[in-house]
């Protein structure tokens, strides 16, 4: 016999923005099924290699689901710069005070049990499944998987870069290959982090020491080519951390692995559609960019903000929770701003790759102005903690 499950609303996909998404959905008195190929990895803290910041605006979202804060870093200020000949091309962006934080480091797979436990306790069910194909009628859509056939008046596509659901959806995505991958590793470093995020742009990308909650460790993001990565995979221990050292301009001294380094290709995403009938997409799903500033999972959860606000309204208004009209102002309001953010990520990734002089120049000089600006800091400030 074939098992058939029915909730308000399914999501596929068991990954941070599923599970915020499956909690937020829960609280607010949806029925919500979720489903993943590999639910058991939420079970073992086995991976905590791979971290995200956070903004301000992720964490009291996260507050406000119930999540503690235990596991996460808080970091003070942040610093980013080009050149090591020069001190004063450095950015440092501080918190208005000493109580505000500009972010959190969280652990994806320590944040994604978390979310898991939460989302049990508030009575998400879940279910280890392959999707095969959608079938929808006037009041339900209905998923064919492995396991059996799951049936709810919404489907929501959250599972990440290579989403199937946005592929029997027939979504078609913009996609750019940046040429680059970006190495991730756990660090000792010689001197403390202070509470500071650092970014040193090099001709290749982006290098990033995210503090940890231990003062002398961070978590790099180290994008270049794909020849480099490949060598700096290659190399050996000693040698690699010689060379991230001097990358990072000795910045925090000797640096030691405290992990194994894994490198993960770069790539842009954006679907041309994040809905069709009865289906939305979010997260990654929806839109992967560049991590030189550690937005993605922070855009993703604000889509899961945006779309239960929208699902309550629709309630409210009792109208069906797919109507259409309901997830176009989904769509209308998250798609133009992730664009945006995207192609801002992509424009800083392509403006510091740039070698000319001139361009250069104007790179330092942009800096500088920034920082001896008491306007433009704040500004940026701002924009930060909302
Ligand atoms: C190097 C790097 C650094 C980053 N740093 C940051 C950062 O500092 N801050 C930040 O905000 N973002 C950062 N990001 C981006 C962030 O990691 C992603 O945006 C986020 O993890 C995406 O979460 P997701 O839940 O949408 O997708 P995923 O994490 O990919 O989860 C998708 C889930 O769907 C499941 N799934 C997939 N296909 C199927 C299927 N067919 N059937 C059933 N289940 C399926 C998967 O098993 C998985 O559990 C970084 C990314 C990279 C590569």
């Amino acid at each position: 016999m074939i098992s058939s499950f029915i909730s308000d609303v399914l999501i596929v996909g068991a990954g941070q923005n599923g599970l915020a998404l499956a909690c937020g959905l829960a609280q607010e008195g949806f029925s919500v099924q979720v489903i993943d190929r590999y639910l058991i990895k939420l079970v073992s803290a086995e991976n905590s290699l791979r971290v995200s910041a956070l903004t301000p605006g992720s964490l009291k979202w996260l507050e406000k689901l119930g999540i503690n804060f235990n596991d996460f870093s808080f970091f003070k200020s942040m610093e980013i710069w080009e050149s090591e000949k020069n001190l004063s091309d450095r950015l440092h962006l501080e918190a208005k005070s000493s109580e505000i934080y500009l972010g959190a480091i969280s652990h994806n797979d320590l944040l994604q049990r978390a979310l898991y436990q939460k989302a049990c306790e508030l009575g998400v069910s879940f279910k280890i499944a392959n999707p095969l194909e959608i079938e929808r009628n006037s009041s339900s859509i209905k998923l064919i998987t492995d396991q059996g056939v799951f049936e709810s008046e919404l489907l929501i596509g959250a599972d990440g870069a290579q989403s199937f659901v946005r592929e029997l959806s027939g979504i078609k995505t913009v996609f750019k290959n940046y040429k680059q991958k970006a190495i991730v590793a756990v660090i000792q470093t010689e001197k403390p982090h202070s509470q500071t995020a650092y970014q040193r742009f090099l001709p290749e990308g982006p290098l990033a020491f995210l503090p940890l909650k231990n003062s002398h460790q961070s978590s790099i993001v180290w994008s270049c080519s794909h020849k480099t990565a490949e060598k700096l995979m290659e190399e050996d221990l000693e040698m690699f951390e010689k060379k991230l050292a001097s990358s990072f301009d000795l910045r925090l001294g000797r640096v030691s692995c405290l992990s194994e380094r894994q490198s993960f290709d770069l790539k842009h995403h954006h679907a041309e559609r994040y809905i069709s009938e009865k289906i939305v997409l979010i997260g990654d799903a929806a839109h992967v960019i560049h991590p030189l500033a550690g937005l993605g999972l922070n855009l993703g959860f604000k889509d899961g903000m945006v779309l239960i606000n929208y699902l309550v309204k629709a309630r409210n208004q009792k109208r069906a929770l797919g109507s259409w009209q309901m997830l176009s102002h989904y769509e209308r309001e998250r798609k133009p701003h992730n664009l945006k953010i995207s192609l801002a990520m992509t424009g800083l990734n392509d403006l510091f790759k740039n070698a000319w002089p001139e361009v250069s120049w104007a790179r330092q000089q942009g800096l500088q102005w920034v920082e001896k600006s008491a306007w433009w800091k704040r500004f940026f400030l701002n924009e930060i903690e909302s």
